[in-house]
């Protein structure tokens, strides 16, 4: 264990609820592989305005994760916020620099990692989005602002939030390939006709009580590279029915770690123990 001292510095995740949040495992897990004077803590908030400017009086207050339903809520809290959470319009992830709060997003960059780290370049390749949600805006933008993606298709279940999707990425940029179609028409023609499948509804997690996606495992062939941001189970019906079909998969474990990770390496400057991080996260999903 580390010890707390005068100079420990405090980070933290807020939402409401938080009790589920798996980030003080991560965090602290990467504090204590490396010795670092730090501690990672979960505040339950309803109060967004008073939590930060609290975070902005403590000096030694140095980092925040922002979960659900906080992460638009924040922004009118901050002075700086990077262009892309700009564009995305949530902020997950807030850094206490000088007197300043920075805002920015690390969950589309941290996919983009947990693909490059799988070895799979997503440049050129045709991009399916399964649910049009929080999670797939983040990585859609990310998506579109940094990679050249032959092709992006979002398909979601309520038309009005599709639209407003897909009409915000179509604003903030006009040049890209984009589609959109919904969940319940011609699924198997979307699997056929991309590379890469992102799973980003809830269907299929633990607990879940809606039904499931009728996703055409037949369509799946070893060309396919699957990604589920569910993480749990860790290994989703889709999953496993991809990797029988010989597709590389990726679990949301690699995203939920990644971008984890974005987060470590700009609140203390060090390159983020990766295997500690995992090990500790995967010793709690066990
Ligand atoms: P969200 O904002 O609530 O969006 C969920 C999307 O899925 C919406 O498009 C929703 O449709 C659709 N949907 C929900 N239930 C469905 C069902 N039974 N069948 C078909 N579509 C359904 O949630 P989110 O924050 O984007 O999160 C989505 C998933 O990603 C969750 O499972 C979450 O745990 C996971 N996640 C993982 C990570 C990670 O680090 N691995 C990070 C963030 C999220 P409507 O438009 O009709 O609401």
């Amino acid at each position: 264990m580390i010890e707390i001292d005068v100079n420990t510095k405090l980070c933290a995740v807020i939402g409401h609820p938080v009790r589920h949040s798996l980030s003080p495992v991560i965090h602290n897990a990467g504090y204590q592989s490396l010795g670092l004077n730090f501690v990672y803590l979960a505040f339950d908030i309803t109060d967004v305005e008073g939590c930060l400017r609290g975070m902005r009086a403590m000096d030694n207050f140095r980092g925040i994760s922002v979960t659900i339903p906080h992460k638009e809520a924040v922004i009118p809290y901050l002075d700086e916020i990077d262009p892309v959470a700009k564009k995305i319009g949530s902020v997950n992830t807030i850094t206490h620099e000088g007197d300043k709060l920075i805002g920015t997003i690390t969950d589309g960059a941290g996919t983009l990692n947990a693909f490059r780290r799988a070895g799979v370049d997503l440049q050129n390749k045709r991009i399916l989005f399964l649910g049009a949600g929080g999670a797939v805006r983040a990585v859609a933008f990310t998506f579109a602002e940094t990679i050249q993606p032959e092709q992006i298709t979002i398909l979601g279940r309520t038309p009005s939030r599709l639209q407003k999707l897909i009409n915000d990425l179509r604003v903030a940029y006009p040049c890209i390939n984009l589609h959109e179609g919904y969940l319940t028409e011609n699924l198997d023609h979307y699997v056929r006709s991309h590379d890469v499948i992102i799973q980003g509804t809830p269907a299929g997690m633990t607990g879940h009580s809606e039904e499931k996606l009728q996703f055409p495992y037949d369509s799946l062939t070893p060309h396919h590279i699957v990604m589920d941001m569910i993480y749990r189970p860790l290994y989703t019906e889709l999953l496993l029915e991809a990797r029988n079909k010989g597709c590389k998969i990726i679990t949301g474990i690699e995203m939920l770690l990644e971008q984890a990770v974005l987060q470590f390496e700009l609140w203390t400057g060090y390159t983020a123990p990766l295997d500690a991080m995992r090990e500790s996260l995967e010793k709690v999903l066990k």
